[in-house]
């Protein structure tokens, strides 16, 4: 399959012709072919009246047919072989291994909510039958089921180009839930995206579903990111990517007509909390893991650890110079655009110029791309005295606050903004401590981790990646894991439907064979 920088709109591929814009090899920054064509209004338009034509038509579509559709995208995906690896490490400047090992998670995440789908406890089927001899008043009866909420608006993130893109975790999870998606391709991988858009086309054909249950748009600019918010025929939004961006996606869709959720994962500083006794025991085995952490993928996971929380002290002084060590040998690594790279290099500059701020030490230097990795240091006073420590430095930069005792220990933690996660380095020494520090860390993250680091992030049923604001717009969810399908239903309630109107999963007999609770019972698989 060849690229064509042409907009997938439904079945259709044809060019934009709202300006142009090349993808750009991350290495050298040089442009790339070929030339894509930027989404007008009338192609956003089209693209908005499919989805919402797609709509009932999706959803109403037999489980089974709509986990088979999800399987189908993955060996679609799959099929596109090298093409699709080789330009996405040229857009990205990501290796090959982690190319291929995203490509994998991406194609597991496809086919574990095609598994949710058939399962179908997502519907949350509720049944409440009526009672009619209740007194002093008959009991109606009640039937409760999830249902998607509507065509859905996808940003992916330029950090995750395939697991967290065009085809990625909201894309799949709204799909799985029953709803059409259009996508505002990533101006970092336009490759990528459209050949991964071609095999989510191929495969709505293949299964015989409506043409607008997907499609590709490129932007040359903001209008048809924001005009897609800002469609009152789109009903949610899942994004990923800077707190600027997701800020912004969250007032359009706030000052809509009729307002919907946005869905947005965006900053995170990771804090790892290295507790007295684990410090003492093993704290140069853990610097070294932490620099493998903090350097993996040019530190440009939203998971990095970019801040160490300790009580100062010999033992933290000789964790630091563990660090320093791992660090300086590091190789510098190439970004993956040329704005993350300047963004990086301006945000390591303002802590260096900082007057609280110690420099630790230093990565290798590199090529003009490449980030190279830093580790400083603060007091907790320093960290405690505004905000300016606290935002996050995109890539594999870390701060370290030394506390002086630990009630200054949990001043910072209380201070901490909302995180994606949270990791705890204990001994078996260090329970009483870490009971008295979770309820606080509970409030703070949405996944508190011991003697670990937050990269790696498993696509499971019990994953949480999200966590309180600006971690992501709404704590109550997930953009990871099965969870993620909880994001684009919404539940309806069925009084008094007589049997032959019921949708067939609240039916008696159960003929879907979903899982069901009765009467506020157990749920019976
Ligand atoms: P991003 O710039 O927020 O972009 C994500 C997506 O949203 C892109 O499709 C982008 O369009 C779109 N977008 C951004 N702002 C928008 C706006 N105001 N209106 C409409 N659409 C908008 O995120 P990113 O590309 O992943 O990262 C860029 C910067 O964010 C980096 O400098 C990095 O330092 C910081 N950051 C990223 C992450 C992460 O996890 N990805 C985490 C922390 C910080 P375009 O493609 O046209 O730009």
């Amino acid at each position: 399959m060849s690229m064509t920088g042409q907009l997938l709109i439904g079945q259709r591929a044809y060019r934009g012709e709202n300006g142009e814009f090349r993808g750009l090899d991350a290495a050298t920054g040089q442009t790339l072919e070929p030339a894509f064509g930027g989404a007008g209004l009338a192609d956003l338009d089209r693209a908005c009246s499919l989805a919402e034509a797609a709509f009932d038509d999706y959803r109403a579509r037999p489980l089974e047919q709509r986990a088979a559709f999800l399987e189908s995208i993955a060996s679609h995906i799959l099929a596109l072989g090298d093409e699709l690896v080789e330009r996405c490490m040229q857009e990205t400047g990501l290796s090959r291994g982690r190319i291929e090992g995203e490509r994998g998670r991406t194609v597991g995440q496809l086919r574990l909510f095609a598994e949710v789908v058939r399962q179908g406890s997502f519907l949350n089927v509720r049944i409440d039958p009526a009672q009619p001899d209740r007194k002093p008043l008959p009991k109606v009866d009640l039937r409760l089921r999830n249902i998607a909420i509507g065509p859905v608006a996808v940003f992916g993130a330029s950090n995750f180009p395939l697991a967290f893109s065009v085809a990625g975790g909201d894309t799949a999870s709204a799909l799985a839930a029953g709803c059409p998606v259009i996508v505002k391709a990533h101006s970092a991988h336009p490759g990528t995206s459209e050949l991964v858009g071609r095999a989510i086309q191929q495969a709505v054909s293949l299964h015989g579903l409506p043409e607008g249950v997907f499609s590709l748009l490129f932007d040359t600019g903001r209008s048809i990111g924001q005009g897609l918010v800002g469609d009152s025929r789109i009903k949610a939004v899942g994004f990923t990517g800077s707190r600027t961006g997701g800020v912004a996606l969250m007032n359009i869709a706030a000052d809509r007509e009729e307002p919907i959720p946005v869905y947005a994962e965006m900053s995170s500083i990771n804090p790892v909390l290295l507790l007295p006794h684990a410090l003492r025991e093993r704290g140069a085995v853990m610097a070294n893991e932490f620099v493998v952490s903090l350097t993996l993928g040019a530190g440009q996971f939203c998971t990095n650890p970019g801040l160490i929380l300790a009580i100062d002290g010999p033992a933290l002084r000789l964790f630091e110079e563990a660090a320093v060590e791992a660090l300086e040998k590091a190789a510098a690594q190439t970004m993956l655009t040329t704005g993350i790279h300047g963004s990086y290099c301006q945000g390591t500059e303002r802590l260096r110029a900082h007057a609280g701020v110690e420099t630790l030490g230093q990565g290798l230097e590199g090529e003009r791309y490449q980030a190279r990795a830093a580790l400083f240091a603060t007091s907790a006073v320093a960290f405690l005295q505004g905000l300016a420590l606290r935002e996050e430095v995109f890539g594999p930069a870390s701060l370290i606050v030394r506390c002086n005792n630990e009630a200054q220990f949990k001043q910072v933690i209380s201070a901490l903004e909302g995180q994606l996660t949270i990791a705890l380095h204990i001994s078996e020494a260090d329970y009483p401590q870490v009971r008295g520090l979770l309820p606080t860390l509970e409030n703070k993250a949405g996944r508190v981790l011991v003697n670990g680091f937050g990269t790696g992030v498993e696509v499971g049923h019990a994953m949480v990646h999200g966590g309180p604001f600006p971690a992501t717009s709404d704590t109550r969810t997930t953009s990871v894991g099965s969870l993620a399908i909880k994001r684009f239903l919404r539940p309806v309630s069925y009084q008094d439907l007589p049997a032959a109107l019921l949708p067939l999963e609240l039916a008696d007999a159960n003929p879907l064979d979903v899982p069901r609770q009765i009467n506020g019972g157990r749920v019976h698989d």
